[in-house]
């Protein structure tokens, strides 16, 4: 492809985004192909002469378009959002451009100390202390890795990076029983294993228990084990239920337990002054992750990552082959040495694209915006009887189910499973469930770019209808 015929095909391209943009909503939310499908149209070797991008934007339409599911429609409430926004987009228009591998400070300055920057202003934003230096790390999995290895070396003096896991001591690792996958992830890969991952219980609301915290971390010490981590959430993925950072950390300090918070979507809510309180207690936080990919309107993927620790964490990552030497080392931030990968992506550019497009101001008003829905949703559901809410609304997700009297808890398991499937099947709407206390559970999140207040009432109205009738069918 010559410049010229580039030239062209990306003026092309920019008004199939646009228009792409200004209609996703059109689209079946959840794609409705069959496994298989989309593998079976596609050619089984690849073509030996060139051929032009018309004919790849033919079958993009044809053959990929059915098979996607729609995460910027506003009526994607599943899981957490994977949001994206015009200003974010042009961000990573410009870092595929300029293709810049940016995994020291010389192989692109500009990337280092925007990114540099980005991170205080990101840090300011959501309120940690200024002791916390950032980074941005690709996933909220692997900046926990990140924060659990770092944890890891912290207590055993670094020494398991030299020797490998020493058997003689076992290290501990709590968060509680609502906490992501990638925390169970992470302890297997580090090595510390499935097993030395302790689920603290959770109170009514869901949270950490924080005295069960102390007392297992006291019986483990009792019986000669060395507690190494805590992972707090803020914001679980079932109901965003929030672990109490104060007490949690005040244990930790005692312990001298390494401090992860987990905010990966609810993260994004710091910016609001009126949810600070969730990580009241701050000053014992050792590390912190939240996903400006969730919900801060900045395409996947892109995780913020602090810590206070910098010193341990790239004591723990860094390494120097001759052919990484650098004369500014020890000048700069190389961010490779910040976590796992070598090779970068510029990531800051997006996210320096989208807080500019949008200001504070207009990603607050946003983000507030979004959290009201919830509030309303959840005021039309306790407006029914045939409905009731599972769990607190915090933040922006509502968990609830479809309850008419009479109906036996079983019965309503499968009735709401049958809920459920009929509403994503419809391709009107896309949410997915939970399971609390052993109850099925709807949950919708309020979180996409583009949602409005009309699409949760229409939302709604859909959700009522549907479960009335598959009430009566069943
Ligand atoms: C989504 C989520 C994660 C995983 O995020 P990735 O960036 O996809 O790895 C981790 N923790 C919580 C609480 C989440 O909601």
């Amino acid at each position: 492809m010559t410049t010229d015929e580039f030239r062209k095909h990306a003026h092309e391209l920019v008004e199939w985004m646009a228009s792409y943009m200004e209609n996703a909503g059109r689209y079946p939310v959840k794609s409705q192909v069959k496994p298989g499908e989309i593998f079976s149209r596609l050619p089984s070797s690849p073509p030996m002469e060139p051929e032009s991008f018309e004919k790849l934007m033919k079958d993009m339409e044809e053959i990929i378009m059915p098979g996607i599911t729609h995460w910027q429609s506003p009526d994607f409430y599943a899981y957490f959002p994977a949001n994206t926004s015009p200003p974010s987009v042009l961000g990573e228009m410009i870092t595929a451009t300029l293709g810049a591998q940016c995994m020291n400070w010389e192989t692109s300055p500009a990337a280092a100390e925007l990114e540099e920057k980005i991170m205080i202003w990101l840090r300011d934003l959501i309120g940690l202390p200024g002791s916390f230096e950032g980074v941005i790390q690709d996933s909220a999995s692997t900046a926990t890795l990140a924060a659990l290895i770092t944890a890891r070396e912290k207590a055993t003096a670094f020494t398991v990076n030299e020797e490998g896991i020493n058997p003689g001591r076992t290290l501990r690792v709590y968060c509680s029983s609502q906490a992501h996958s990638s925390v169970e992830k992470g302890v297997r890969i580090s090595g510390i294993g499935r097993r030395n991952l302790v689920k603290i219980p959770v109170r009514d609301d869901l949270s950490m228990d924080p005295d069960r915290l102390a007392a297992a971390i006291g019986e483990d010490k009792k019986n000669g084990y060395l507690p190494c981590c805590v992972i707090a959430t803020v914001g679980t993925t079932g109901t965003t239920a929030v672990d109490p950072i104060r007490p949690i950390g005040e244990i930790c300090r005692k312990n001298h337990v390494w401090l992860h918070v987990d905010a990966a979507m609810a993260g994004t809510a710091l910016i609001l002054p009126e949810f600070q309180w969730m990580i009241d207690g701050r000053e014992n936080i050792d590390s912190f992750l939240f996903n400006p990919h969730k919900w801060m309107f900045t395409n996947f993927d892109c995780t913020a990552f602090f810590t206070r620790d910098a010193d341990s964490l790239i004591r723990t990552f860094e390494i120097l082959p001759e052919y990484l030497k650098t004369r500014t080392r020890g000048q700069v931030n190389d961010y490779r040495d910040w976590g796992i990968p070598l090779g970068r992506r510029f990531r800051a550019l997006k996210l320096w694209s989208v807080i500019r497009s949008y200001g504070v101001n207009g990603l607050r008003d946003k983000i507030r915006a979004h959290i009201s829905f919830a509030a309303k949703l959840k005021e039309m559901i306790l407006k029914e009887n045939d409905f009731e809410l599972l769990a607190p609304v915090i933040i922006n997700v509502v968990c609830f189910r479809y309850a008419p009297q009479g109906v036996e808890e079983e019965k309503l398991n499968l009735l709401n499973e049958k809920i459920n499937h009929a509403l994503n099947d419809s391709g009107k709407i896309f949410l997915t469930h939970t399971v609390i206390n052993g109850r099925y559970t709807l949950r919708m999140v309020t979180g996409q770019t583009n949602l409005t207040l009309d699409h949760v009432e229409r939302a709604w109205e859909l959700i009522v209808k549907t479960a009335r009738a598959t009430g009566i069918g069943s």
